[in-house]
Protein backbone atom coordinates (compact mmCIF):
# COMPACT_ATOMS: atom_id res chain seq x y z
CA UNK A 1 0.00 0.00 0.00
CA UNK A 2 1.28 3.35 -0.84
CA UNK A 3 1.76 6.21 1.17
CA UNK A 4 -1.04 8.04 -0.43
CA UNK A 5 -3.33 5.14 -0.24
CA UNK A 6 -2.61 4.98 3.28
CA UNK A 7 -3.45 8.83 4.06
CA UNK A 8 -6.61 8.83 1.87
CA UNK A 9 -8.02 5.82 4.17
CA UNK A 10 -6.85 7.12 7.42
CA UNK A 11 -9.21 10.13 6.32
CA UNK A 12 -11.65 7.94 5.32
CA UNK A 13 -12.12 7.15 9.37
CA UNK A 14 -15.05 8.20 10.49
CA UNK A 15 -14.89 10.93 12.92
CA UNK A 16 -15.15 10.70 16.62
CA UNK A 17 -18.63 13.04 16.54
CA UNK A 18 -20.12 10.84 14.03
CA UNK A 19 -19.50 8.16 15.76
CA UNK A 20 -20.48 9.13 19.08
CA UNK A 21 -23.87 11.29 17.50
CA UNK A 22 -25.04 7.49 17.09
CA UNK A 23 -24.30 6.36 20.93
CA UNK A 24 -26.88 6.32 23.33
CA UNK A 25 -25.79 7.69 26.94
CA UNK A 26 -24.61 11.20 28.24
CA UNK A 27 -22.42 12.86 25.78
CA UNK A 28 -18.71 13.03 27.31
CA UNK A 29 -19.42 9.03 27.97
CA UNK A 30 -20.34 8.45 24.20
CA UNK A 31 -17.14 10.72 23.41
CA UNK A 32 -15.09 8.40 25.02
CA UNK A 33 -16.51 5.30 23.73
CA UNK A 34 -16.31 6.55 20.00
CA UNK A 35 -12.76 7.74 20.39
CA UNK A 36 -11.47 4.52 21.61
CA UNK A 37 -12.94 3.15 18.53
CA UNK A 38 -11.82 5.29 16.07
CA UNK A 39 -8.31 4.95 17.66
CA UNK A 40 -8.57 1.00 17.37
CA UNK A 41 -9.70 1.52 14.11
CA UNK A 42 -6.72 3.90 12.91
CA UNK A 43 -4.44 1.58 14.50
CA UNK A 44 -5.87 -1.20 12.15
CA UNK A 45 -5.65 0.79 9.21
CA UNK A 46 -2.03 1.71 10.01
CA UNK A 47 -1.42 -2.00 10.18
CA UNK A 48 -2.76 -2.69 6.68
CA UNK A 49 -6.03 -3.64 7.85
CA UNK A 50 -9.49 -2.52 6.61
CA UNK A 51 -12.62 -1.43 8.74
CA UNK A 52 -16.47 -0.07 7.96
CA UNK A 53 -18.30 2.33 9.65
CA UNK A 54 -20.37 -0.18 11.07
CA UNK A 55 -17.68 -1.93 12.63
CA UNK A 56 -16.49 0.96 14.17
CA UNK A 57 -19.83 1.91 15.71
CA UNK A 58 -20.01 -2.06 16.54
CA UNK A 59 -16.71 -1.05 18.57
CA UNK A 60 -18.27 1.75 20.40
CA UNK A 61 -21.28 0.01 21.29
CA UNK A 62 -19.34 -2.57 22.79
CA UNK A 63 -16.93 0.11 25.27
CA UNK A 64 -19.66 1.83 25.94
CA UNK A 65 -21.13 -0.99 27.67
CA UNK A 66 -17.96 -2.16 29.31
CA UNK A 67 -18.06 0.52 31.06
CA UNK A 68 -21.64 0.57 31.56
CA UNK A 69 -20.95 -3.01 33.42
CA UNK A 70 -18.01 -1.28 36.05
CA UNK A 71 -20.84 1.54 36.87
CA UNK A 72 -21.79 0.47 40.55
CA UNK A 73 -25.46 -1.28 40.11
CA UNK A 74 -27.46 -4.06 41.58
CA UNK A 75 -27.31 -7.65 41.54
CA UNK A 76 -28.97 -10.70 42.31
CA UNK A 77 -26.53 -12.78 44.46
CA UNK A 78 -27.92 -16.44 43.39
CA UNK A 79 -23.97 -17.95 44.68
CA UNK A 80 -25.32 -19.13 48.12
CA UNK A 81 -22.95 -17.16 49.73
CA UNK A 82 -24.28 -15.57 52.31
CA UNK A 83 -22.03 -12.70 53.42
CA UNK A 84 -20.74 -12.35 49.92
CA UNK A 85 -17.54 -9.63 50.46
CA UNK A 86 -17.16 -9.12 46.27
CA UNK A 87 -21.00 -8.55 46.45
CA UNK A 88 -20.94 -5.56 48.92
CA UNK A 89 -21.30 -8.53 51.81
CA UNK A 90 -24.89 -8.32 53.08
CA UNK A 91 -27.78 -5.91 52.21
CA UNK A 92 -29.55 -3.77 54.06
CA UNK A 93 -33.31 -3.97 55.01
CA UNK A 94 -36.29 -1.44 55.11
CA UNK A 95 -35.47 -0.29 58.38
CA UNK A 96 -31.71 -0.09 57.91
CA UNK A 97 -32.38 1.94 54.80
CA UNK A 98 -35.09 4.19 55.84
CA UNK A 99 -32.78 5.31 58.64
CA UNK A 100 -30.16 6.28 56.28
CA UNK A 101 -33.16 8.06 54.31
CA UNK A 102 -33.61 9.73 57.43
CA UNK A 103 -30.19 11.17 58.52
CA UNK A 104 -28.81 11.72 55.37
CA UNK A 105 -31.75 13.62 54.12
CA UNK A 106 -31.75 16.41 56.33
CA UNK A 107 -29.59 17.77 59.60
CA UNK A 108 -28.53 15.91 62.45
CA UNK A 109 -27.20 15.53 65.85
CA UNK A 110 -24.44 13.53 63.81
CA UNK A 111 -21.47 16.03 66.18
CA UNK A 112 -24.17 17.80 68.14
CA UNK A 113 -24.83 17.30 72.06
CA UNK A 114 -28.41 18.42 72.05
CA UNK A 115 -29.17 18.50 76.00
CA UNK A 116 -25.96 20.72 76.66
CA UNK A 117 -26.51 23.14 73.14
CA UNK A 118 -23.02 22.58 71.68
CA UNK A 119 -20.13 20.75 70.01
CA UNK A 120 -21.15 16.64 70.61
CA UNK A 121 -18.80 13.47 70.00
CA UNK A 122 -19.90 11.57 66.74
CA UNK A 123 -17.92 8.57 67.71
CA UNK A 124 -20.50 7.89 70.76
CA UNK A 125 -23.57 7.97 68.84
CA UNK A 126 -23.89 3.62 68.61
CA UNK A 127 -21.93 2.97 71.73
CA UNK A 128 -24.92 3.06 74.19
CA UNK A 129 -26.77 -0.40 72.23
CA UNK A 130 -23.08 -1.72 71.45
CA UNK A 131 -22.37 -1.89 75.55
CA UNK A 132 -25.75 -2.76 76.03
CA UNK A 133 -25.49 -6.02 73.20
CA UNK A 134 -22.06 -6.72 74.31
CA UNK A 135 -21.69 -5.97 77.68
CA UNK A 136 -18.33 -4.08 77.11
CA UNK A 137 -17.59 -1.03 78.91
CA UNK A 138 -17.44 1.13 76.17
CA UNK A 139 -17.31 1.22 72.42
CA UNK A 140 -16.49 3.06 69.60
CA UNK A 141 -16.87 2.68 65.77
CA UNK A 142 -14.75 3.33 62.34
CA UNK A 143 -14.70 2.74 58.70
CA UNK A 144 -14.08 -1.25 58.87
CA UNK A 145 -12.14 -3.40 60.69
CA UNK A 146 -8.75 -3.44 59.40
CA UNK A 147 -9.12 0.22 60.57
CA UNK A 148 -10.22 -0.99 63.66
CA UNK A 149 -7.26 -3.56 64.36
CA UNK A 150 -5.02 -0.51 63.05
CA UNK A 151 -5.83 2.45 65.48
CA UNK A 152 -6.20 -0.06 68.15
CA UNK A 153 -2.72 -1.60 67.46
CA UNK A 154 -1.50 2.57 67.02
CA UNK A 155 -2.79 3.38 70.09
CA UNK A 156 -1.81 0.77 72.54
CA UNK A 157 0.93 -0.70 71.24
CA UNK A 158 2.94 2.42 68.82
CA UNK A 159 6.72 1.74 69.15
CA UNK A 160 6.60 -1.37 71.39
CA UNK A 161 5.90 -4.96 70.85
CA UNK A 162 2.78 -6.78 70.64
CA UNK A 163 2.89 -10.74 70.84
CA UNK A 164 0.90 -12.96 68.09
CA UNK A 165 0.59 -16.89 67.94
CA UNK A 166 2.40 -17.97 64.51
CA UNK A 167 -0.37 -19.43 63.44
CA UNK A 168 -3.10 -16.15 63.73
CA UNK A 169 -0.82 -14.43 61.29
CA UNK A 170 -2.87 -14.72 58.93
CA UNK A 171 -4.09 -12.96 55.77
CA UNK A 172 -7.81 -11.82 55.69
CA UNK A 173 -8.97 -10.97 51.43
CA UNK A 174 -8.17 -7.59 49.97
CA UNK A 175 -4.96 -8.20 51.19
CA UNK A 176 -5.79 -7.57 54.82
CA UNK A 177 -2.75 -9.16 56.90
CA UNK A 178 -1.85 -9.32 60.29
CA UNK A 179 1.82 -8.31 59.71
CA UNK A 180 1.65 -6.00 58.00
CA UNK A 181 -0.92 -3.99 59.75
CA UNK A 182 1.37 -4.47 62.72
CA UNK A 183 4.09 -2.92 60.96
CA UNK A 184 1.82 0.16 59.69
CA UNK A 185 0.48 0.88 63.23
CA UNK A 186 4.35 1.16 64.10
CA UNK A 187 3.76 -1.87 66.56
CA UNK A 188 6.61 -4.64 66.42
CA UNK A 189 5.22 -7.73 66.00
CA UNK A 190 6.83 -10.78 67.95
CA UNK A 191 5.74 -14.07 66.82
CA UNK A 192 5.52 -16.93 69.35
CA UNK A 193 4.86 -20.79 68.70
CA UNK A 194 4.62 -22.87 65.76
CA UNK A 195 2.47 -22.75 62.98
CA UNK A 196 0.13 -25.35 64.32
CA UNK A 197 0.67 -25.09 68.00
CA UNK A 198 1.85 -22.01 70.60
CA UNK A 199 0.96 -22.68 73.94
CA UNK A 200 0.38 -20.04 77.29
CA UNK A 201 4.22 -20.99 77.84
CA UNK A 202 5.08 -19.17 74.32
CA UNK A 203 3.24 -16.15 75.11
CA UNK A 204 4.84 -15.84 78.82
CA UNK A 205 8.21 -16.82 77.35
CA UNK A 206 7.73 -13.73 75.51
CA UNK A 207 7.19 -11.10 77.66
CA UNK A 208 9.47 -8.57 78.43
CA UNK A 209 9.43 -4.42 79.08
CA UNK A 210 8.93 -3.89 75.89
CA UNK A 211 5.32 -5.52 75.58
CA UNK A 212 2.65 -3.34 75.07
CA UNK A 213 -0.19 -5.67 74.39
CA UNK A 214 -0.90 -9.91 73.48
CA UNK A 215 -3.04 -10.26 70.65
CA UNK A 216 -5.57 -12.60 69.42
CA UNK A 217 -6.69 -13.12 66.11
CA UNK A 218 -9.97 -15.07 65.02
CA UNK A 219 -8.65 -17.58 61.77
CA UNK A 220 -11.99 -16.73 60.81
CA UNK A 221 -11.62 -17.77 56.49
CA UNK A 222 -9.87 -20.89 57.20
CA UNK A 223 -9.88 -24.04 59.66
CA UNK A 224 -7.00 -25.88 60.39
CA UNK A 225 -7.27 -30.05 61.20
CA UNK A 226 -5.06 -32.32 63.03
CA UNK A 227 -2.27 -31.68 65.10
CA UNK A 228 -3.38 -28.33 66.24
CA UNK A 229 -3.03 -26.48 69.26
CA UNK A 230 -4.15 -22.61 70.30
CA UNK A 231 -4.26 -20.91 73.66
CA UNK A 232 -7.84 -19.79 74.51
CA UNK A 233 -8.72 -16.44 74.58
CA UNK A 234 -9.95 -16.75 78.22
CA UNK A 235 -6.50 -18.25 79.49
CA UNK A 236 -4.51 -15.43 77.46
CA UNK A 237 -6.57 -12.80 78.84
CA UNK A 238 -6.21 -14.40 82.76
CA UNK A 239 -2.15 -14.25 81.80
CA UNK A 240 -2.56 -10.52 80.57
CA UNK A 241 -4.34 -9.85 83.83
CA UNK A 242 -1.61 -11.18 85.57
CA UNK A 243 1.00 -9.19 83.75
CA UNK A 244 -1.18 -6.00 83.20
CA UNK A 245 -1.15 -6.45 79.93
CA UNK A 246 -4.29 -5.71 77.91
CA UNK A 247 -5.11 -8.43 75.76
CA UNK A 248 -6.45 -7.64 72.26
CA UNK A 249 -9.06 -9.94 69.94
CA UNK A 250 -9.57 -9.29 66.40
CA UNK A 251 -12.75 -11.40 65.93
CA UNK A 252 -13.88 -9.87 62.48
CA UNK A 253 -17.01 -11.52 61.94
CA UNK A 254 -18.91 -9.94 64.13
CA UNK A 255 -21.49 -12.18 65.58
CA UNK A 256 -23.65 -10.83 68.61
CA UNK A 257 -25.82 -13.79 69.82
CA UNK A 258 -25.65 -17.51 69.24
CA UNK A 259 -28.94 -16.98 66.42
CA UNK A 260 -31.84 -19.47 66.87
CA UNK A 261 -32.69 -19.47 63.46
CA UNK A 262 -29.43 -20.27 62.28
CA UNK A 263 -28.27 -23.53 64.21
CA UNK A 264 -25.09 -23.16 61.72
CA UNK A 265 -23.72 -20.14 63.40
CA UNK A 266 -23.23 -22.54 66.76
CA UNK A 267 -19.39 -22.68 66.48
CA UNK A 268 -18.69 -19.07 65.92
CA UNK A 269 -17.34 -17.31 68.80
CA UNK A 270 -19.62 -14.36 69.98
CA UNK A 271 -18.31 -10.67 70.88
CA UNK A 272 -20.31 -11.03 74.20
CA UNK A 273 -18.39 -14.36 74.80
CA UNK A 274 -15.11 -12.45 74.02
CA UNK A 275 -16.11 -9.82 76.47
CA UNK A 276 -16.97 -12.36 79.14
CA UNK A 277 -14.08 -14.09 78.59
CA UNK A 278 -12.50 -10.94 79.31
CA UNK A 279 -10.87 -9.80 76.63
CA UNK A 280 -9.77 -5.96 76.91
CA UNK A 281 -10.63 -4.90 73.32
CA UNK A 282 -12.78 -7.02 70.61
CA UNK A 283 -13.00 -5.17 67.40
CA UNK A 284 -15.05 -6.57 64.75
CA UNK A 285 -17.59 -5.79 61.60
CA UNK A 286 -20.65 -4.06 60.98
CA UNK A 287 -20.88 -6.31 57.89
CA UNK A 288 -20.36 -9.69 58.57
CA UNK A 289 -22.62 -11.60 60.84
CA UNK A 290 -23.92 -8.58 62.11
CA UNK A 291 -25.87 -7.35 59.09
CA UNK A 292 -25.20 -3.66 58.96
CA UNK A 293 -23.51 -1.42 56.93
CA UNK A 294 -19.43 -1.25 56.45
CA UNK A 295 -18.10 -0.46 59.91
CA UNK A 296 -15.46 -1.77 62.10
CA UNK A 297 -16.33 -1.68 65.94
CA UNK A 298 -13.87 -1.60 68.89
CA UNK A 299 -15.20 -2.54 71.64
CA UNK A 300 -14.12 -2.92 75.37
CA UNK A 301 -12.45 -1.85 78.74
CA UNK A 302 -13.15 2.30 79.18
CA UNK A 303 -9.83 3.48 80.01
CA UNK A 304 -8.32 2.30 76.73
CA UNK A 305 -11.40 2.81 74.51
CA UNK A 306 -10.95 6.52 75.74
CA UNK A 307 -6.74 5.91 74.29
CA UNK A 308 -8.20 4.75 71.42
CA UNK A 309 -10.28 7.45 70.72
CA UNK A 310 -8.43 9.95 71.59
CA UNK A 311 -5.63 8.91 68.84
CA UNK A 312 -4.91 11.43 66.23
CA UNK A 313 -5.30 8.44 63.48
CA UNK A 314 -9.40 8.29 64.32
CA UNK A 315 -10.07 11.06 62.34
CA UNK A 316 -8.63 9.32 59.05
CA UNK A 317 -10.71 6.42 60.06
CA UNK A 318 -13.99 7.93 60.83
CA UNK A 319 -17.39 6.78 60.10
CA UNK A 320 -20.11 8.76 58.12
CA UNK A 321 -24.00 9.32 59.50
CA UNK A 322 -25.48 7.39 56.97
CA UNK A 323 -23.43 4.29 58.38
CA UNK A 324 -23.59 5.43 61.88
CA UNK A 325 -27.72 5.50 60.80
CA UNK A 326 -27.96 2.07 59.51
CA UNK A 327 -25.22 0.52 62.36
CA UNK A 328 -27.60 2.40 65.18
CA UNK A 329 -31.10 1.24 63.43
CA UNK A 330 -29.36 -2.94 62.80
CA UNK A 331 -27.93 -2.50 67.26
CA UNK A 332 -31.67 -1.65 67.89
CA UNK A 333 -32.98 -4.52 65.39
CA UNK A 334 -30.94 -7.02 68.08
CA UNK A 335 -32.30 -4.71 70.99
CA UNK A 336 -35.59 -5.28 70.03
CA UNK A 337 -35.08 -8.96 69.37
CA UNK A 338 -36.09 -7.88 65.62
CA UNK A 339 -32.82 -9.40 64.50
CA UNK A 340 -35.11 -11.32 61.45
CA UNK A 341 -35.88 -8.08 59.74
CA UNK A 342 -31.97 -7.99 59.08
CA UNK A 343 -32.04 -9.04 55.33
CA UNK A 344 -28.94 -11.12 56.55
CA UNK A 345 -30.63 -13.34 59.43
CA UNK A 346 -33.84 -13.54 57.04
CA UNK A 347 -31.73 -15.11 54.42
CA UNK A 348 -29.85 -16.95 56.88
CA UNK A 349 -32.91 -18.41 59.16
CA UNK A 350 -34.63 -19.45 56.05
CA UNK A 351 -36.50 -23.05 56.15
CA UNK A 352 -35.38 -25.37 53.77
CA UNK A 353 -38.81 -26.52 53.33
CA UNK A 354 -39.46 -23.07 52.12
CA UNK A 355 -36.00 -22.66 49.75
CA UNK A 356 -37.57 -26.01 48.19
CA UNK A 357 -40.79 -25.21 47.64
CA UNK A 358 -39.10 -21.48 46.09
CA UNK A 359 -36.62 -23.55 44.10
CA UNK A 360 -39.78 -26.06 42.94
CA UNK A 361 -41.65 -22.87 41.85
CA UNK A 362 -39.06 -21.50 39.87
CA UNK A 363 -37.86 -24.84 38.15
CA UNK A 364 -41.95 -24.83 36.97
CA UNK A 365 -41.94 -21.48 35.77
CA UNK A 366 -38.69 -21.87 33.58
CA UNK A 367 -39.59 -25.15 32.19
CA UNK A 368 -42.75 -23.43 31.13
CA UNK A 369 -40.90 -21.03 29.21
CA UNK A 370 -40.96 -22.54 25.39
CA UNK A 371 -37.53 -20.34 24.74
CA UNK A 372 -35.48 -22.18 27.14
CA UNK A 373 -36.07 -25.19 25.35
CA UNK A 374 -33.38 -27.77 25.36
CA UNK A 375 -32.24 -26.76 28.99
CA UNK A 376 -33.20 -29.04 31.48
CA UNK A 377 -33.92 -27.45 34.67
CA UNK A 378 -33.48 -29.18 37.90
CA UNK A 379 -34.70 -28.90 41.59
CA UNK A 380 -31.48 -29.97 43.62
CA UNK A 381 -30.30 -29.84 47.37
CA UNK A 382 -27.52 -27.18 47.54
CA UNK A 383 -24.28 -26.03 50.25
CA UNK A 384 -24.43 -22.62 50.87
CA UNK A 385 -21.64 -21.25 52.81
CA UNK A 386 -21.70 -18.34 55.41
CA UNK A 387 -18.64 -16.77 53.35
CA UNK A 388 -17.18 -13.18 54.02
CA UNK A 389 -14.56 -14.94 55.90
CA UNK A 390 -16.66 -16.51 58.47
CA UNK A 391 -17.26 -20.05 59.68
CA UNK A 392 -14.92 -21.70 57.40
CA UNK A 393 -16.45 -24.90 56.39
CA UNK A 394 -19.20 -24.69 57.79
CA UNK A 395 -21.94 -25.61 55.28
CA UNK A 396 -25.25 -24.10 54.93
CA UNK A 397 -28.31 -26.82 53.51
CA UNK A 398 -29.93 -24.75 50.90
CA UNK A 399 -32.15 -25.47 47.78
CA UNK A 400 -31.78 -23.96 44.32
CA UNK A 401 -32.60 -24.65 40.62
CA UNK A 402 -29.86 -26.20 38.51
CA UNK A 403 -29.60 -25.58 34.48
CA UNK A 404 -27.83 -27.42 32.07
CA UNK A 405 -27.61 -27.41 28.25
CA UNK A 406 -26.99 -29.13 25.10
CA UNK A 407 -25.86 -26.57 22.79
CA UNK A 408 -24.78 -23.80 25.77
CA UNK A 409 -22.45 -24.34 28.42
CA UNK A 410 -22.90 -23.10 31.18
CA UNK A 411 -20.21 -20.72 31.65
CA UNK A 412 -22.57 -19.02 28.54
CA UNK A 413 -25.41 -18.95 30.23
CA UNK A 414 -23.84 -17.78 33.26
CA UNK A 415 -22.20 -15.44 31.21
CA UNK A 416 -25.45 -14.05 29.40
CA UNK A 417 -26.85 -13.84 33.45
CA UNK A 418 -24.39 -11.82 33.86
CA UNK A 419 -25.38 -9.55 31.13
CA UNK A 420 -28.88 -9.31 32.08
CA UNK A 421 -30.74 -5.47 33.01
CA UNK A 422 -30.06 -6.72 36.31
CA UNK A 423 -26.72 -9.02 36.60
CA UNK A 424 -27.65 -12.90 38.07
CA UNK A 425 -24.65 -14.29 39.73
CA UNK A 426 -24.63 -17.92 40.09
CA UNK A 427 -22.24 -20.57 39.92
CA UNK A 428 -21.09 -23.41 37.80
CA UNK A 429 -20.81 -27.23 38.79
CA UNK A 430 -19.90 -29.77 36.18
CA UNK A 431 -21.21 -27.90 33.33
CA UNK A 432 -24.34 -27.10 35.55
CA UNK A 433 -25.77 -23.75 36.05
CA UNK A 434 -26.37 -23.40 39.79
CA UNK A 435 -29.31 -20.76 41.29
CA UNK A 436 -29.22 -21.10 44.27
CA UNK A 437 -31.77 -19.45 46.43
CA UNK A 438 -30.46 -19.37 49.76
CA UNK A 439 -29.38 -15.90 49.11
CA UNK A 440 -32.18 -14.93 47.52
CA UNK A 441 -34.84 -12.44 49.30
CA UNK A 442 -38.30 -14.24 48.33
CA UNK A 443 -39.94 -10.82 47.16
CA UNK A 444 -37.08 -10.80 44.36
CA UNK A 445 -38.19 -14.52 43.31
CA UNK A 446 -40.07 -13.27 40.36
CA UNK A 447 -37.68 -10.34 39.35
CA UNK A 448 -35.43 -13.59 39.45
CA UNK A 449 -37.34 -15.46 37.30
CA UNK A 450 -38.07 -13.10 34.31
CA UNK A 451 -33.97 -11.89 34.44
CA UNK A 452 -33.73 -15.87 33.98
CA UNK A 453 -36.11 -16.10 31.55
CA UNK A 454 -35.39 -12.93 28.84
CA UNK A 455 -31.27 -13.98 29.39
CA UNK A 456 -31.66 -17.30 28.28
CA UNK A 457 -34.15 -16.15 25.45
C1 LIG B 1 -12.94 -9.74 58.06
C2 LIG B 1 -11.93 -9.58 59.10
C3 LIG B 1 -11.19 -8.40 59.20
C4 LIG B 1 -11.37 -7.27 58.23
O1 LIG B 1 -12.64 -6.72 58.37
P1 LIG B 1 -13.14 -5.53 57.39
O2 LIG B 1 -14.39 -5.05 58.04
O3 LIG B 1 -13.34 -6.16 56.08
O4 LIG B 1 -12.07 -4.50 57.38
C5 LIG B 1 -10.25 -8.31 60.20
N1 LIG B 1 -10.04 -9.32 61.06
C6 LIG B 1 -10.73 -10.48 61.01
C7 LIG B 1 -10.44 -11.57 61.99
C8 LIG B 1 -11.70 -10.64 60.02
O5 LIG B 1 -12.40 -11.78 59.94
Amino acid sequence: MSEGDLGSRLRALPSIDRVASRLDGPHPVAVAAATSAVELARAEVNAGGSTTFEQVLEAAREALERGEQKRLQRVLNATGVIVHTNLGRVPLGPAQLDAVGEIAGAYSNLEYDLSKGRRGDRYGHASTPLKLLTGAEAAVVVNNCAAAVLLTLAAVASGREVIVGRGELIEIGGGFRIPDILETSGARLVEVGTTNRTRLADYERAISQETAALLKVHPSNYRMVGFTESVELKALAKLGRARRLPVLFDLGSGLLEDYAKAPWTRGEPTVLGAIAERADIVTFSGDKLLGGPQSGIIAGRADLVAVIARHPLIRALRVDKMVLAALEKTLECYLNNDSSELPLWRMAGAAEAELEARARNLAQALEGQPSLAGCKVEVQETRAVAGGGTLPGTEVASWGVALASETTSAARMHHLLRRARIPVIGRVEDDRLIIDLRTILPEDDALLRSLVTSALT
